[in-house]
């Protein structure tokens, strides 16, 4: 059985009712599988991923989590901003041990501020950053603490939603190396959805990738990357099957966006 099953998915804002954001959405994930959904600025990456997430119910259609409707937001599903998320009135430390609380209730404190600075340091920062608040942290830092936090309460799901998109381009990198290692290192691999614009990080970090259309928009290409192809930063601009790939997703890309023009300027 697949871990995640979604059938005729549709999706529109309350506010406008005869606008669909998502159409006919029909896609099956398996448990472990690293997926990125990609697609440009705009095209409803975020709101599937808010329904994922349980912060918006279905239009039509169902989303089901092992077998069963997918309701309300869960601790089975961490969610990773852009904007990172942390409480800007809690120190680091606190923004992660507020999760671990509402994961494990009645585990005495001193053993969460345990677990909290372990994660700390899988992620690369110091101890001396737990006391620290996030506006006296970089976006990188806050970055890495939103990680732990996520992580920290071991979700069978991680969401994430352009979490590197406001990094620049140094510490993207090394981030989406920390994500990489993080991932590959895990006994139980989690299932990730992650929300990128960016067609490089997408190959960089998926298995799968499902190119997203637009309005309404639906999956116009789910592409499992073979194991073998060992996409690397290193590779991707000289190994000619992934220059291949990469040229593809860029094709239908910008097909269905060329697409959406025309009708723009006819209509
Ligand atoms: P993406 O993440 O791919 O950039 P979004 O899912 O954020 O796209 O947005 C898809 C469409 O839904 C956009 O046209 C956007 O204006 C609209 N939208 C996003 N959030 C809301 C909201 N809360 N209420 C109404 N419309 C929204
Ligand atoms: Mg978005």
């Amino acid at each position: 059985m697949s871990e995640i099953k979604i059938t005729d998915l549709s999706f529109a804002y309350k506010d406008q009712p005869n606008r669909l954001i998502l159409k006919d959405i029909n896609v099956e994930v398996e448990h472990g599988e690293f997926v990125c959904l990609l697609g440009p600025s705009g095209c409803g990456k975020s709101t599937f991923l808010r329904l994922l997430a349980g912060l918006e119910d279905p239009t039509g259609g169902t989303l089901e989590m092992n077998g069963k409707p997918l309701k309300g937001s869960s601790l089975d599903r961490s969610v990773v901003f852009q904007d990172y998320g942390l409480f800007p009135w809690m120190t680091a430390g606190e923004n992660i041990m507020l999760a671990l609380q509402q994961k494990y209730p009645k585990k005495p404190k001193k053993e969460l501020k345990e677990v909290a600075l372990n994660m700390m340091k899988e992620v690369g920062l110091d101890e001396s950053v737990f006391k620290k608040l996030p506006k006296a942290l970089s976006g990188g830092m806050k970055q890495r603490c939103a990680i732990a936090r996520s992580l920290s309460i071991d979700p069978p799901i991680l969401l994430m939603d352009e979490p590197f998109g406001a990094l620049d381009a140094v510490t993207r990198a090394k981030l989406q190396d920390l994500l990489i290692s993080l991932w590959n290192h895990e006994e139980e691999k989690k299932t990730v959805f992650f929300v990128t614009h960016d067609v490089d990080e997408s190959m960089l970090l998926a298995n799968r990738i499902l190119v997203f259309g637009q309005s309404p928009s639906n999956i116009i290409y789910d592409k499992k990357i073979p194991e073998d192809l060992k996409i690397t930063r290193e590779t991707i601009f000289e190994n000619s099957k992934i220059l291949e790939l990469r040229n593809e997703l860029i094709n239908h890309i910008n097909r269905d966006v060329a697409d959406h023009t025309t009708i723009g300027q006819n209509g």
